[in-house]
């Protein structure tokens, strides 16, 4: 502050907040230097059938990777870019890298369904469904193979605007899916007012809901509500194999975890989808014998 500015007021320095002032605004000046050089990444976490094991789908998840061979998490980043603005090129940045991906993922598995992660910034920036329709143009991608995670606490922000969005989403081909479902304070709100094909169940009450009776209360009933609202639905957060067990008892149709695998790289990820196509398959003939 200049010496006529600080006469007119006190300016209290509180050092710890200026650091983190300070260390905010250099993630964000990297991070934007990031996403111009397009340092960012995705991983892709498989999604399979219960029953089967076949694969059903893979979720997009961003990694932002650094010199120093560290990674940094989208919960570090994604908060920071909704703050600031970013969430437009962000998003833009998702989608295109993500539709350059299916293009050579859907030749490994062509039925496969991409899930991709929107924040609710996205629904109030106009673009996102004119950058949708061009990408889709662009990388000659089929929407029926794309689907979009919206969390309950997001959609409940902007009600009408999350409506007018996922309708249109789905006019244009596209499925949407409600992620974390049952964390939020709205849950059957939601699928009430929301044309919802899906819901991922949070993994907060999957991970352990073989043997917590809580957890198994609200898994059950998440299962028996999305059935009789024609909803599918996914259990994120399988860790182990007595949870995949008590799922497919159950009857749950798709599970997501670290059970089944981890985020991978799109060159790990076909390959793990090879791998698990070609045991599928040695499996079918030795059956057909
Ligand atoms: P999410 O959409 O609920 O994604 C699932 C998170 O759970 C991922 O964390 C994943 O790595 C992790 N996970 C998967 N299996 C397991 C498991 O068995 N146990 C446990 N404990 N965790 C598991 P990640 O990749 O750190 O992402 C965190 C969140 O960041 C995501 O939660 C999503 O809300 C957000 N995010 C990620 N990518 C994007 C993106 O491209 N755009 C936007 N807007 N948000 C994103
Ligand atoms: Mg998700
Ligand atoms: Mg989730
Ligand atoms: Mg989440």
């Amino acid at each position: 502050y200049s010496a006529k500015h600080s006469r007119q007021s006190i300016v209290i320095f509180d050092e710890e907040l200026h650091e983190g002032v300070e260390a905010e605004f250099q993630l964000l000046t990297n991070l934007k230097t990031a996403l111009a050089r397009g340092e960012l990444t995705l991983y892709y976490q498989p999604i399979v059938c219960t029953q089967s094991g076949d694969i059903y789908g893979v979720e997009a998840l961003l990694r932002w990777p650094q010199a120093d061979g560290t990674v940094i998490m989208p919960d570090k980043f994604i908060t920071l870019a909704e703050r600031n603005n970013l969430i437009k090129q962000l998003s833009a940045f998702v989608i295109n890298r993500v539709f350059q991906d299916l293009v050579i993922l859907l030749e490994v598995h062509s039925s496969l369904e991409v899930h991709i992660n929107l924040s609710c910034q996205d629904f109030v920036e106009q673009n996102l469904i004119s950058t949708l329709a061009m990408l889709l143009d662009t990388h000659q991608i089929d929407p029926k193979h794309v689907v979009f995670e919206l969390t309950e606490s997001t959609v409940m922000q902007e009600v009408e605007k999350a409506r007018s969005l996922i309708e249109t989403l789905i006019e244009m081909g596209f499925s949407v899916s409600i992620d974390d479902f049952g964390t939020g304070f709205s849950s059957f709100s939601i699928l009430k007012e929301l044309p919802i094909s899906q819901i991922k169940i949070d993994g907060s009450f999957v991970s352990l809901s073989h043997e917590s009776e809580k957890d198994q209360a609200i898994v059950e009933t998440s299962m028996f509500l999305a059935r009789k609202l024609n909803c599918s639905i996914v259990a994120e957060g399988v860790e182990s194999d007595a949870c995949l067990q008590y799922l497919s008892r159950l009857g749950c149709p798709y599970i997501q975890g670290f059970q089944i695998c981890e985020p991978l790289s799109l060159s790990e990820c076909i390959k793990w989808m090879n791998s698990r196509l070609m045991v599928k398959g040695a499996m079918k003939r030795l059956d057909g014998r």
